[in-house]
């Protein structure tokens, strides 16, 4: 295989990072900025690498327009341990918390949250396998709940919140993880936000927290100190050795969207690559796509052929045209498009021309 060739990689994580990263890291690996080593190889404690993370913090903040009462943590652990984290760190007031169930993740944060505490669905759109997402009102939620927890976009089931819900004064919480950075948000209506990086931000190893600042301090006693936000809150994310080099690559991919114009310009570009496949889709007589509408991820394309043999063998045959882990999640079988921030609008135009070529192949 040619040295330089590159697929277009449509998983759903770990996913594709811009080229001019990759080259970047590439040509910064032995010897980062003359300090005569790798940042792999490099003292979380030094003052180079003290740059590359203050960097990266503020490149995010810029970003996303993260108001001074917020704290941006780098953690390890995945997504998965933010489903812990939240519920021990959350949890300390009345000990009840609320959650919208529209898909496995939001699922396994609630199962976890169980775990400490008094945990309830106010809705859920498992009666329709999750293709679309509940209308929540202010009304569904105990008022006195310690938070209210959402998935905002479902990985798995291709579906995004159409709306923020109204919460009042209970805070919100939200798993990010599969559309960080990928369309404008109001950091303020939400008390905690996480992202694991493996979506959309970077390598996976590290995962993003942005937390207000008066959710700090109020973790169940029993928290060990690595899950408690206040830990790394404290010490700027440098309580113990954080991810250092996939917080590296996610600061160089923050710098890469601020030097392309910001979220603002991403989203545009995002909706134009999801309006054409979608497009595609909703025009195919092979193709379908269970989500409707407003509900529909910008970032993850579901579709099925409604054959589970010519799925399959849709998928294998994109792979040799290099439009490679088109197979949906292991859990629901069928097909899938992820199309994060790196995803170039040529791997969605050749993937549209195949669909295009398959269908009229398989008629
Ligand atoms: C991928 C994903 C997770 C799990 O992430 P890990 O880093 O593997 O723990 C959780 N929530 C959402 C929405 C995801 O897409």
């Amino acid at each position: 295989m040619n040295k330089n060739y590159r697929v277009f990689n449509f998983s759903a994580g770990p996913s594709m990072l811009p080229l001019e990263v990759i080259e970047d890291v590439a040509r910064e690996l032995p010897n980062y900025k003359g300090s005569g080593q790798s940042v792999m190889e490099m003292s979380h404690r030094s003052e180079v690498f003290d740059k590359i993370i203050k960097e990266a913090e503020a490149d995010l903040r810029s970003l996303l327009n993260i108001p001074d009462n917020y704290k941006v943590l780098f953690i390890q652990g995945g997504a998965t341990v933010q489903f812990s984290m939240v519920a021990l760190n959350f949890m300390g007031g009345s000990h009840k918390a609320d959650y919208i169930i529209t898909g496995s993740w939001a699922k396994k944060a609630y199962k976890e949250a169980q775990k400490y505490g008094d945990v309830r669905v106010v809705a859920s759109s498992e009666d329709d396998k999750f293709s679309y997402i509940p209308k929540v009102k202010k009304e569904d939620f105990r008022e006195d709940a310690d938070y209210v927890y959402i998935c905002y976009n479902n990985t798995i089931y291709g579906t995004h919140f159409p709306y923020i819900p109204e919460t009042g004064d209970i805070p919100l919480v939200a798993d990010m993880s599969s559309c960080i950075l990928s369309e404008e948000i109001d950091v303020t209506k939400f008390a905690a936000i996480f992202a694991g990086a493996q979506k959309n931000i970077g390598p996976a190893g590290v995962t993003i927290a942005i937390i207000r600042e008066d959710m700090l301090g109020k973790a169940h006693p029993m928290t060990p100190v690595y899950l408690d936000y206040k830990t790394h809150a404290d010490k700027d994310s440098l309580y113990n050795t954080p991810p250092c080099f996939a917080i590296y690559v996610a600061g160089k991919v923050f710098k890469n969207l601020l030097d392309k114009g910001g979220i603002g310009a991403i989203e545009k570009k995002n909706k134009e690559k999801a309006n054409k496949l979608y497009g595609a889709i909703d025009e195919s007589k092979l193709f379908s796509c269970p989500v409707k509408g407003e509900n529909r991820s910008l970032m993850n394309v579901v579709m099925v052929t409604g054959r589970e043999d010519l799925d399959k063998k849709f998928v294998k045959a994109a792979e040799e045209e290099g439009l490679v882990n088109l197979k949906g999640h292991r859990s629901i079988g069928g097909l899938r498009a992820s199309i994060y921030n790196a995803m170039p609008e040529e791997g969605v135009d050749k993937l549209i021309e195949f669909m295009k070529k398959f269908e009229d192949e398989n008629k």
